[in-house]
């Protein structure tokens, strides 16, 4: 049986005195939360923070992005084995808005997949269509070539410590959400890409849906046999939010 899991993505928001706020409320609410894994994952300069605040609760924490190369001349970039070494224990790798606005290719999101598992690091793995590409009925086969990269550089068994999230790009932060069928669909096709190679590794595997993921919705989306929490970004900001959210994820 997967426990589920619910990851937030605070993307690049947050001050001090915010997350200081919205994590000693998340605390307070993990007890409420029930039997549910719960992660934040927070811009760079607040992982000593969130750090912090969480070394002893049961919440976990990590980052949003980090380098392929594991040293060198690459300025500004921060690799996994020094998340590894501050302590991170998940990152989040491939999210869309580092693909779209970042031109991270399906080849680096895969060398940095294997770059996070090579530090120990569980790769939260982010795959989804655009909007045009599920109106010409591609969804499947884009989320399949994405996840396809990944298996051909990491090889199956680097999934059975890593996460992959299914992010419909026009879903993320736009309101709209994959229905629960919709989202299913796609859970399945991950899951069964993943069984050709490994039906232990597969059966295994957390499958998050993220994209607008409400506390309004959550309950219908992560009832769905396959979907095995979220990834949440808007609602990840307010800790009423984020924690119902969490408590609609434990079945
Ligand atoms: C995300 O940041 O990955 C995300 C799903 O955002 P939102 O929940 O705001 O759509």
């Amino acid at each position: 049986m997967r426990s589920p899991l619910v990851v937030g993505n605070w993307k690049m928001h947050g001050d001090l005195a915010g997350n200081l706020q919205l994590l000693q409320q998340v605390i307070a609410g993990v007890p409420a939360a029930g039997a549910v894994d719960m992660v934040v994952c927070a811009p760079f300069p607040y992982l000593e923070q969130v750090r912090n605040l969480l070394a002893a609760t049961p919440v976990g924490w990590g980052a949003q992005t980090l380098s392929e190369h594991a040293q060198g001349a690459y300025t500004g970039e921060v690799s996994a084995g020094m998340l590894r070494e501050f302590g991170c224990r998940y990152v989040i790798v491939g999210h869309s808005e580092r693909r779209a606005l970042f031109s991270e290719s399906d080849e680096q999101v895969a060398a940095k997949f294997l770059a996070a598992c090579n530090a120990g690091l569980v790769p939260i793995l982010c795959v989804g269509e655009t909007l045009a590409q599920r109106e010409s009925g591609e969804t499947v086969r884009v989320v399949e070539k994405q996840l396809q990269v990944v298996l051909d550089r990491a090889g199956v068994e680097r999934f059975s410590s890593a996460v992959v999230a299914y992010e419909p790009v026009w879903a993320i932060g736009t309101g709209r959400t994959a229905t629960p069928e919709q989202a299913q669909e796609v859970h399945v096709a991950i899951r069964s890409c993943l069984a050709r190679l490994d039906q232990q590794v597969a059966s295994g595997l957390q499958i998050l849906y993220g994209g607008s993921v409400k506390a309004q919705n959550a309950g219908e989306i992560f009832a769905q046999a396959d979907i095995d929490g979220g990834l949440i970004g808007g609602a990840s900001l307010v800790a009423d939010d984020f924690l119902a959210i969490c408590q609609a994820a434990n079945r």
